[in-house]
């Protein structure tokens, strides 16, 4: 594998899949970033700043957050070339295809290398994100998630596919199984290149 540049890869899947543990073990693998949306807005509400602030509310809900806060912290964070140049897994974004567009916009000709499905049927991420406790872990706010991840996030799976970017992984297994897969996947990926 000649590796000269970070991978470029996106993390899908429903709350609770795993994406941020695997993502953050991915990051410490091939020494690239992790880059959670909803961690970004979390730390911004948890500053004080108004854009988190505002956020919260909808996160609190389950809803998502408007496109124009989120595409505020994305954009801060890819203006700094190097998040590109070192490579990045992101978390939690795109959730919605206008989100996916925007990401195509940013990234120009430093195109996705992969984007990851990381498959958990719904009754196993319900018990996981109850067991969790986050502020926004009420049954009211999970329900709504899932159904916002089904009509808005999971037709990002097809659209990846149609582009030849779709890996889909089943997230069913122990965290190192599920690591291992998503490596193989990545470094499949490179290998092809
Ligand atoms: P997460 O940490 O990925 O579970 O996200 C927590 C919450 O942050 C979500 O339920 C949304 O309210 C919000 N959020 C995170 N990422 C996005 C995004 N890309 N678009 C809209 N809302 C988001």
């Amino acid at each position: 594998m000649t590796q000269t540049r970070g991978p470029r890869i996106v993390l899908l899947g429903k709350q609770g899949s795993g994406k941020g543990t695997q993502g953050e073990r991915l990051a410490s693998n091939f020494g690239m970033h992790h880059l959670s949306t909803g961690e970004m807005l979390r730390d911004s509400a948890d500053a004080g700043i108004a854009a988190g602030l505002d956020a919260k509310a909808y996160m609190d809900r389950g809803e998502l957050v408007p496109d124009d806060i989120v595409m505020d912290v994305v954009e801060e964070r890819f203006a700094n070339p190097r998040e590109v140049e070192y490579g990045f897994v992101l978390d939690g974004f795109p959730r919605t295809r206008q989100q996916a567009l925007d990401l195509d916009r940013i990234l120009g000709n430093n195109a996705l290398d992969l984007v990851i499905d990381l498959d958990v049927p719904t009754e196993v991420v319900v018990e996981r994100m109850r067991a969790r406790g986050r502020d926004d872990d009420t049954d009211d706010s999970i329900r709504r998630r899932l159904a916002l991840y089904d009509s808005e996030t999971k037709p990002l799976v097809d659209f990846y596919r149609d582009r030849s970017l779709l890996a889909t992984i089943d997230g069913m297994g122990t965290e190192d199984e599920v690591f291992g897969a998503i490596v193989d996947a990545i470094t499949a990926r490179f290998a092809a290149s």
